[in-house]
């Protein structure tokens, strides 16, 4: 038996980095990279508004994942 991990939440933009639904909807995410995550407000969670394209797209949306208190955000390997 595989042990299976945390469904995706289903706004997430599609590419290697999207947020589960261990998400707390804490608002850390949005708060320190504002321009890759967003709020589903009826729902009340986080989820990966648009994928990074750059180096410091990507060093946000990581930094974004550091933060998280429920490590909610992942990347696809
Ligand atoms: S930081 Fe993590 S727990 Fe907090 S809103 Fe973002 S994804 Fe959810």
């Amino acid at each position: 038996m595989t042990v299976q991990d945390p469904a995706r939440v289903p706004d997430n933009a599609t590419g290697r980095f999207y947020v589960n639904v261990e998400c707390t909807d804490c608002d850390t995410c949005r708060c320190v990279a504002p321009d890759f995550f967003a709020r589903n407000d009826e729902a009340g969670y986080s989820y990966v508004l648009r994928q990074p394209e750059t180096e410091d797209d990507e060093d946000a949306v990581y930094e974004a994942m550091d933060c998280c208190p429920a490590d909610a955000i992942c990347e696809d390997e």
